[in-house]
């Protein structure tokens, strides 16, 4: 991490969109509230740090895609978190590119 480093922080699903649901539980909630709580988290550890959505928003692949594309802008120095939790096992998986 430099002062360069900016890190994309993405939750997974979203509107019509559900992800995984069980357990009253719904994916897309449960991705938005970790996201923003490694937005929280990394903003007050003074890094650089932006969200692909922050409210219940439906983001098909391809918009994703692109929004991810546009706010990474070719920065090299960019850490992409995409948040996603399992409905089987109910564990929480994250996937990171750099
Ligand atoms: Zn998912």
């Amino acid at each position: 991490m430099n002062d360069k480093t900016l890190v994309i922080v993405d939750a997974g699903h979203g509107g019509i969109d559900s992800g995984a649901v069980g357990n009253n539980l719904k994916e897309k909630d449960l991705t938005l509230e970790a996201a923003k709580y490694m937005f929280n988290r990394l903003q007050d550890l003074g890094i650089n740090t932006v969200m692909t959505r922050t409210d219940d928003e439906y983001l098909p692949k391809r918009d994703r895609i692109n929004r991810i594309l546009s706010l990474y802008n070719n920065n090299p120095n960019t850490l992409i978190i995409s948040n996603h939790i399992n409905a089987g096992g109910g564990e929480f998986t994250y996937h990171y590119i750099i």
